[in-house]
């Protein structure tokens, strides 16, 4: 969970939503890794165009997938 300024847009906390710790942010900055999830649902699903977000922390991020039977693709982002 992702909480900005109403005024200057910049973020003001990040929660965890698997383990509710809040994430360490400086002027606006998250000064940790976070896994955000966004995603609209689409006709095809139960959820008919329901949008779901939430946000992970490393920690809660490695515990999940590692018990995926699929990995997450993991490869180099030469942007950031
Ligand atoms: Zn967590």
């Amino acid at each position: 969970m992702r909480k900005y300024n109403k005024n200057t847009n910049e973020l003001e906390a990040a929660v965890c939503n698997c383990c509710g710790k809040s994430m360490k942010i400086q002027n606006g900055m998250l000064l940790e890794g976070i896994c955000s999830v966004d995603t609209t649902w689409g006709y095809f699903s139960g959820k008919d165009l329901e949008k779901h977000e939430f946000d992970l922390c490393e920690e809660c991020y490695d515990r999940i997938t590692a018990s995926f039977a699929v990995p997450p693709k993991i490869s180099e982002d030469m942007e950031g």
